[in-house]
């Protein structure tokens, strides 16, 4: 018998609709709620690697993601005049072709919803948890309407209130949840980097992830579908200054100022607002178990880090079908939790340090010791061990 019957998600993103998907496909019953509207995607773009691809197949999505998005492969490296100076050739592993899919977060999201509704899932938008109860066998929780940052949740009442047998919070970076079990020990510490996307029409000739390097910005490009591409660029911001996103155009163009060729005829065709995301780059690690008693975190809320290993939905995703496996296959709560995060803790931590570490080494920022070694490793490096090991 499995260690669940009804479970409330918080956060409908890539990770908490992927546990909606496979526990609802298990036969749970499962709500989730999500505080933005249903059309409401943050960011642009990003990619699958096949470790994902494979924890997407579980719950039925992996051809979907595939036709709705861009396959890349390998990945280039260009100088700062746009010439390709070398590649890095997808590891071998476990987890086949494609190594990697790019996809825009739009249809990703739309993917994942459908499945999670096809499978019976409940998904409640404009809402998120007011409170809640533990007891021994279960959790009282009641529902606030809420849409997020900056506006005050409502209560509703008591026919917002159920009850489960376990709480996830899949809720992101700035998790109320994490908040709820570890109060501010984790508070999401500011990289001192950002990350500026802005979507594009697709160069025809732009097949495959180019990662570009001039002084202090990186850039990345990554075609998502056949007619568009995204490109993202890391960049210091001292200081973690909240930009007028009316300056957003002026901004980008600014801190592309260094490139040439290719790179520099995309910076002038950047003209609308409307395409550019901008988000300060934060990282959390929580270093002790991701649960107590019956509520747990996962994806983002319990490990967050800069994208440069493009792992961090992936993780999320891995998060959520090794979770859902779990409580089918343990019938005790503590059980199944203790072994999903002792079968996650090593791969999900090693991804979020050594994406900190790479974020690092390549902006010339000061590393630990630790951080030195692991940077060491190299995205090469670390691609092989993430491509061999199983999730
Ligand atoms: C610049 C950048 C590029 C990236 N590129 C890649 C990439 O190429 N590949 C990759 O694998 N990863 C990438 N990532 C990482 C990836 O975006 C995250 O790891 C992933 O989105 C985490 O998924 P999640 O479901 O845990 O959290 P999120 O995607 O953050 O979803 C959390 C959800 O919870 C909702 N929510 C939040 N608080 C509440 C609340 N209190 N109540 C109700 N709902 C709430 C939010 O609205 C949201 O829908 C990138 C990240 C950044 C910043």
């Amino acid at each position: 018998m499995s260690a669940v019957r009804k479970v409330l998600v918080q956060g409908g993103g890539i990770g908490g609709l992927t546990l909606a998907a496979a526990l609802a496909q298990r036969g749970i019953e499962v709500d989730v709620a999500e505080a933005s509207g249903a059309a409401s995607v943050l960011g642009v773009g990003l990619i699958q690697p096949n470790n994902a691809l494979a924890a997407l197949e579980e719950i039925g999505v992996r051809g979907s993601c595939l036709e709705a998005g861009f396959q890349l492969e390998p990945l280039g490296i260009w100088n700062s005049e746009g010439v390709e100076v070398a590649t890095i050739p997808h590891p071998e592993g476990r987890y086949g072709q494609p190594s990697n899919n790019g996809i825009g977060r739009p249809l990703y999201t739309g993917i994942l919803r459908e499945a999670a509704e096809k499978a019976g899932a409940n998904i409640i938008t404009g809402v998120t948890i007011w409170e809640m109860n533990e007891d021994h066998d279960g959790v009282d929780v009641e529902l606030a309407t809420w849409t997020g940052k900056r506006t005050q949740a409502v209560r509703q009442g008591g026919a917002a209130s159920s009850r489960y047998d376990l709480v996830v919070g899949f809720d992101g970076v700035r998790s109320r949840v994490r908040e709820h079990l570890f109060a501010d020990a984790y508070a999401p510490e500011f990289t001192g980097f950002a990350c500026w996307r802005v979507k594009m029409p697709r160069p025809v000739d732009l097949t495959r992830s180019a990662f570009v390097m001039s002084k202090d910005v990186k850039a990345v490009l990554t075609p998502i579908s056949d007619d568009e591409m995204y490109i993202a660029l890391v960049t210091p911001e001292p200081g973690n200054p909240r930009h007028d996103p009316l300056d957003f155009v002026r901004l980008v163009h600014e801190r592309m100022r260094d490139f040439t060729g290719p790179l520099a005829e995309l910076r002038d065709s950047i003209t609308d607002v409307g395409r550019i995301n901008y988000t300060p780059l934060e990282h959390v690690t929580v270093r002790e178990p991701w649960f107590r008693g019956r509520i747990a975190i996962a994806g983002d809320a319990a490990h967050t880090s800069p994208p440069h290993l493009a792992q961090g939905a992936a993780m999320a995703v891995e998060d959520a079908v090794t979770l859902a496996a779990a409580l089918v296959e343990h019938s005790t709560v503590p059980a199944a939790l203790d072994a999903w995060y002792t079968r996650r803790r090593d791969r999900a931590l090693f991804v979020a340090d050594m994406s900190l570490a790479l974020l690092k080494q390549e902006m010339g920022a000061q590393m630990t010791p630790d951080e030195k070694e692991l940077a060491d490793v190299g995205i090469a490096g670390a691609l092989a061990i993430l491509a061999q090991e199983a999730y």
